[in-house]
């Protein structure tokens, strides 16, 4: 019996949680457990906890079910997704501190182990394809699948970041095989954009600017030109993945306002620099070709915050080969 399974059988409630900003693998993890604990465990208690989310994934089961707000319930059992520390819980955090035990799942190779259980699988390409082992194949559904797959679809870049290896593919056929509608998942929650989620990916591309003799790129978008579009973070998923296919870049920066003086980045490597080192000296994390963090200053300071690191790290690797 895996840890999940025996925390299962050992409780009669459980709060759900993942992280702030939740994208596609923390509402698959969260829902893909909601989900299975609701068919194979219904008489426990069982609610998630997420900020809100694009709506692009209301096809999720149990989207709609979703809770905003901490809400004085208390559960016995606290399971976390796809959250690397204690911070990224944000405000549900107290669900953990209330609770008698708990587990986190993830896959992050910062996770700081804050949960009294953890299953980390650092190699693994999101915290849905930990919880597919975490899971009893035979009680996954159609609606517990189409969770799993959307978190490992929207982690790998549709199967092709470097996280994505053979057991990736192996867990998705086995998904597949449940019956998801995976054109229509990939297409409606990955590519498909609305009008000013294409008009904010196009600006960002025409003023983005390369340094470092174009070996990185940068686009930072202002928090009165988010109010100009009408746009949030949310809206705002892909544009990194466009910079970091820029040719000869290998370091790709995309960031936004989130308060004066203050920026959410995004950071993407290509093959020499370690985008998770970077991160989590500014106090955030990830992985190491794919981090983000948030840095306070002007967007020339953290900039130039930024590049004194990736210049360090690419002249080490200089210096090694
Ligand atoms: P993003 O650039 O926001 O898409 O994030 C890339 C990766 O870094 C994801 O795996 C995130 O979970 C992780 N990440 C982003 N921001 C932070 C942060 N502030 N702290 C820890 N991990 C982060
Ligand atoms: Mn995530
Ligand atoms: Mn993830």
């Amino acid at each position: 019996m895996t840890l999940l399974e025996q925390m299962l059988e050992n409780t009669d409630s459980a709060a759900i949680i993942g992280h702030v900003h939740p994208d596609g693998d923390c509402l698959g993890s969260t829902l893909g457990l909601y989900n299975y604990i609701r068919n194979c465990y219904p008489k426990i208690r069982a609610a998630v906890y997420l900020e809100e989310a694009s709506d692009k994934f209301a096809y999720l089961k149990g989207f709609g079910e979703i809770r905003h707000e901490p809400d004085g319930e208390s559960y016995r059992l606290c399971l976390c997704a796809d959250s690397s520390d204690r911070e990224r819980l944000g405000k549900f955090v107290c669900y953990l501190e209330n609770a008698e035990t708990s587990l986190c799942i993830d896959h992050h190779i910062t996770n700081t182990g804050y949960a009294a259980f953890q299953v980390v699988e650092p190699q693994a390409s999101s915290a849905c394809e930990v919880i597919f082992g975490q899971m009893d194949e035979s009680r996954i559904d159609k609606s517990i699948a189409e969770c799993l797959y959307t978190g490992i679809v929207h982690d790998t870049g549709v199967f092709k970041f470097s996280c994505t290896s053979p057991k990736t593919m192996e867990i998705a056929g086995k998904l597949m095989a449940k019956g998801v509608d995976f054109g229509n998942i990939i297409d409606g929650s990955f590519y498909r954009k609305t009008y000013v989620q294409n008009q904010i990916l196009g600006r960002a591309l025409l003023e983005s600017i390369t340094f470092l003799d174009g070996q990185c790129i940068f686009s930072a978008i202002r928090q009165n030109v988010m109010e100009l579009y009408g746009v949030s973070g949310k809206d705002m998923d892909g544009i990194i993945d466009q910079l970091r296919l820029t040719e000869g870049v290998e370091v790709a920066i995309f960031m936004y306002q989130t308060g004066p003086q203050e920026y959410k980045v995004s950071l993407r490597s290509q093959n020499k620099v370690d985008a998770s080192r970077i991160a989590a000296f500014f106090g955030g994390g990830g992985h190491v070709r794919a981090a983000g963090c948030t840095m306070s200053g002007s967007i020339h300071d953290v900039i130039n915050n930024l590049s004194l690191h990736i210049e360090k790290q690419l002249k080490e690797q200089g210096e090694e080969e």
